[in-house]
């Protein structure tokens, strides 16, 4: 008998093919109520059937639970970041868009001689804007981001991460084009056996070998983005998949003064000649888009923390009253917020992107 579907429209009952009685998706949905479901079952169906209601092969037998994880914690369906919202980094961005948004914007083209395969690994200091180049890819190029960070992988999910793994590229296969990212991905495809590696993390770390490998020939317009500040860890196998390695290093002196300006400029009032922001440039040399973040941050309370020194009350302190936020703010921040990166730090960078990179 019919049945009414989340959207109200028919929807054919769930053919189940795998015959398989446990805990997974297709004995979940197709012995509940549609009235009685709740959101995150909704949203799930959403991702799972085709317009025909149907449920995709590669979801068959995946639980419940892990496909709501991915759709509520995991996935975005546009994490709106794009090119013009990163300080910097042109040349990156130019091999980015050739690399790996043409292709997901046009497999058509992209396919033989011209195919892209294999995944992209962004490398370099944190806070440098790994994780945003990741996100305006999959904004620019319209299609699903998917977050995870290896390390949770392997703390949060200690014994279930090769399910969790396997049911993030199968949703993903369901949402193309879609950009999975990966961070600290050297926590899972690191060259080192420590003595006490457990089976389950080897197991993890074959299971997404394994999963890689599953779409990088083929039609499907899956792009995978491994960031790591450790790219020295990765071994062999893991740099022979990701083929294309970009460095991403600290900002330059001119997207430090883009950063400053843009952050002042979304929420307050700011007093600040080109020469102050030079001098705000050259004393911030080797400080990440991250540290810059913070020391703006920093900066902007200082017209607060004045007020208060001069005894105004922060109740009673009116917004109109508050001075511009100055060099001298800036000044004094940058005895609080200092650099994250030392300098022996980049040459470790450097010196892999030489060997490695693909760009040096
Ligand atoms: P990573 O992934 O390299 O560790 P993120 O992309 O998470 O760093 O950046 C952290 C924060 O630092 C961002 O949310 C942003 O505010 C700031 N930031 C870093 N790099 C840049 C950049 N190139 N342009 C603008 N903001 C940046």
């Amino acid at each position: 008998f019919p049945r009414r579907g989340f959207r109200g429209n028919f929807v054919p009952p769930i053919k189940s093919r795998s015959g398989n009685a446990g805990n997974t998706i297709c004995s979940r949905i197709s012995g509940k109520n549609d009235d009685l479901m709740d959101d995150s079952t909704r949203r799930c169906l959403e991702i799972l059937c085709g317009s025909d209601g149907d449920l995709p092969e590669k979801l068959r037998n995946l639980e419940p639970r892990l496909i709501e994880h991915i759709s509520n914690e995991i996935m975005s369906k546009d994490p709106n970041v794009r090119w013009s919202d990163i300080a910097g980094l042109e040349h990156a961005k130019k091999c980015v868009t050739e690399m790996v948004i043409w292709p997901l914007l046009r497999p058509d083209i992209f396919c033989g001689c011209r195919s892209p395969g294999g995944g992209l690994l962004l490398f370099g200091p944190p806070g440098t804007g790994k994780t945003m180049i990741g996100k305006a890819i999959a904004g620019e190029a319209k299609a699903t981001f998917f977050y995870i960070s290896a390390s949770s992988l392997t703390s949060k999910w200690i014994g279930e991460g090769e399910k969790l793994v396997r049911a993030l590229f199968g949703v993903a296969s369901c949402r193309q084009p879609a950009v999975i990212f990966v961070d600290e991905i050297d926590s899972l495809l690191s060259q080192r056996k420590s003595e006490g590696e457990h089976e389950s993390s080897r197991r993890l770390k074959t299971q997404f070998l394994i999963e890689m490998e599953g779409f990088g020939g083929g039609n499907e317009q899956i792009l995978l983005i491994g960031a790591t500040n450790r790219p020295q860890e990765l071994d062999e196998a893991a740099r022979r998949r990701l083929t294309k390695r970009l460095y991403i290093p600290l900002p330059s002196s001119e997207a430090r003064a883009w950063i400053i300006r843009n952050l002042l400029a979304k929420d307050g009032l700011f007093k600040l000649s080109d020469e102050d922001t030079a001098s705000i440039c050259k004393l911030t040399e080797g400080y990440s888009g991250s540290d810059m973040k913070n020391l703006v941050k920093d900066a902007s309370m200082g017209p607060l923390r004045e007020a208060l020194r001069q005894g105004i009350e922060i109740t009673k302190l009116k917004k109109e009253d508050m001075r511009p936020v100055i060099l001298q703010d800036f000044e004094d921040s940058l005895q609080e917020v200092r650099p994250s990166v030392s300098y022996n730090e980049l040459s470790t960078y450097e010196e892999w992107n030489r060997q490695f990179g693909s760009l040096s």
